[in-house]
């Protein structure tokens, strides 16, 4: 099992190259807007902007479903708000199409990996490792990272990738992936040469020139990416300080842990680039310097929970070295966090306080880079630790500040400790009503949030409505990509209503409108595996 996870995992790192190769070429959409490709892209040999979107969805559904798909609520929301600035700086620059401002996901994710990567999907996904967040130190440095690979997407390079290896398109997908698999899991242990060479004139490498983005692609992507983060107000120095860091990186490394220094071979070139375009913006004041530390400290946390390394996290609060205010507070959130996932509650509690005490120390509070949001994120992880050793009512005090922020990792957390405090067997908790209330208003503007809607199934549940409860399962289920497991939990609904006369008739229609929806849904998206096979 576990076996299989690492190659699904493995191929994250790989399917943005690999998918590109396959797909027949579509009648390309029309031009629009000024700062669209400028590089060579003869007419009618892009891929549709639809068919790409589509090819995309289709490799998310495979990805949401791994467990390494890490859903994490705290740092998926802290890469969500460097996304969405660069997002839209890139519209206002002029960089984003209406057809495919429409039609693309937009979406940023994470996956539970300590390899540094980042990659662009078809259809407007972008994966970020964990290992990449752990790496950067500030937020600018990771913006410079998403505003190249959301370039790329801006830039269609992906479906001008497919046009230039049109050869290569009757390659199957299966073949082509599992090839990729075994290279990129090649790459990532100690004999990686070894191994590399061993599936060398497999179709997989055969295709390897074509893997990565040509280096006008990336040069593109770096120009174009460093226009959008400077204009959403990041600092200009975040890109050369992330291709310094790089280049010390592969200077220590053989890279293995670097798949991101393969797809993005770092050239003099390009560092002399960037720091070429470094005189032509005025750096803005530093911000969430602490926060970004914070989200750094949650990164390297959760990209290994294996019991060895969270010990040595642990062993953190013994650190004596460390003398700036953000290092001993990454020290204070590593081990903290690191002693709650361990059970270690004495542990946690004592890291915890001290990492408060230091966003308190006048060296933070005269920093005029502390914020709010840093004892923001100490309060979320406060609370996810006393919801852990089931301390709810704590738990709540500790979020009680946030308690209005319609965020979601306070829902989430929320949710959690009313299921805990009420009274046990079927309620009417008017916490819990309000929660589902809540989770209901959430689902609704975002469907495809697979916690929020297990979170809301839970509340149904102990509120006494099984047929909502098997509902918002079942859309928890669509929401990871799992079609089938989707329609039986809504089989499994109908068929108790039947039985037990369960649910009003309005839950039982939603019941059956749903059955139908991801009917037609599983059958669109087998037509669509077809079509890209
Ligand atoms: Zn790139």
């Amino acid at each position: 099992m576990r076996r299989l996870n690492s190659r699904l995992r493995s191929r994250f790192t790989a399917l943005a190259c690999a998918v590109v190769l396959l797909v027949p070429a579509a009648p390309r959409p029309a031009q629009a807007q000024n700062q669209l490709p400028t590089l060579g892209d003869p007419a009618g040999e892009d891929l549709g902007v639809g068919t790409e979107r589509k090819l995309g969805d289709e490799i998310m559904r495979e990805i949401r479903a791994d467990p390494d798909y890490a859903d994490d609520p705290v740092l998926l929301e802290y890469l969500r708000s460097i996304w969405e600035p660069l997002l839209a700086s890139s519209r206002s620059r002029g960089n984003i199409s209406p057809e495919i401002d429409q039609r693309y996901a937009w979406e940023p994710f994470l996956v539970r990996d300590k390899s540094v990567n980042a990659f662009a999907l078809p259809g407007g996904y972008v994966g970020v490792n964990l290992g990449m967040i752990a790496m950067t130190s500030t937020r600018d440095e990771l913006a410079s990272v998403l505003g190249h690979e959301m370039s790329h997407i801006t830039q269609r390079h992906i479906a001008r990738s497919i046009a230039n290896s049109k050869r290569q398109s009757l390659l199957s997908l299966a073949a082509l992936v599992a090839g990729i698999v075994a290279a990129t899991r090649a790459g990532q242990n100690s004999q990686g040469d070894a191994a590399m060479a061993a599936v060398v004139g497999s179709q997989a490498i055969g295709a390897q020139g074509q893997l990565n983005f040509s280096r006008d692609m990336e040069r593109e992507a770096d120009r174009v990416g460093f226009g959008v983060m400077t204009g959403a107000g990041f600092a200009p120095n975040g890109m050369v300080a992330m291709f310094e860091k790089l280049d010390v990186s592969t200077r220590l490394n053989d890279s293995g842990g670097f798949p991101y220094l393969r797809s993005h071979p770092l050239t003099s070139e390009r560092i002399g680039e960037a720091r070429g375009r470094l005189g032509t913006v005025a750096p803005p004041p530093a911000v969430g310097v602490l926060e970004h530390t914070l989200a750094q400290a949650r990164a390297r946390v959760l990209m290994d929970t294996r019991f060895d390394a969270l010990r040595r996290w642990q062993a953190l609060d013994g650190d004596r070295v460390a003398s700036s205010v953000p290092d001993k507070l990454a020290n204070a959130y590593e081990s903290a966090l690191a002693s709650t996932l361990l059970r270690d509650w004495s542990r946690a509690d004592a890291s915890i306080a001290a990492a408060q005490a230091l966003l308190r120390t006048p060296e933070a509070q005269k920093d005029p880079k502390i914020d709010a949001r840093s004892e923001r994120a100490l309060a979320l992880l406060q609370a996810q630790s006393l919801l852990a050793r089931n301390e709810p009512a704590k738990a709540v005090a500790a979020l009680q500040p946030y308690a209005k922020d319609n965020s979601r990792p306070v829902l989430l957390l929320e949710s959690q400790a009313a299921l805990a405090l009420a009274p046990a067997g079927v309620s009417t908790d008017p916490t819990l009503q309000q929660r589902a209330a809540d989770l209901q208003t959430w689902v609704a503007t975002h469907p495809l949030d697979s916690l929020a809607w297990t979170a809301l199934g839970q509340t149904q549940e102990r509120l006494g409505q099984p047929l909502r409860a098997i509902r918002a399962d079942a859309e928890s289920r669509v929401a990871l990509g799992d079609l089938n497991g989707a329609a039986d939990r809504l089989r499994a609904g109908q068929r108790r209503a039947r039985s037990f006369g369960a649910g009003d008739f309005i839950d039982v229609s939603v019941i059956d409108a749903r059955l139908r929806d991801v009917e037609i849904l599983r059958k669109q998206s087998e037509a669509d595996q077809k079509q890209f096979r």
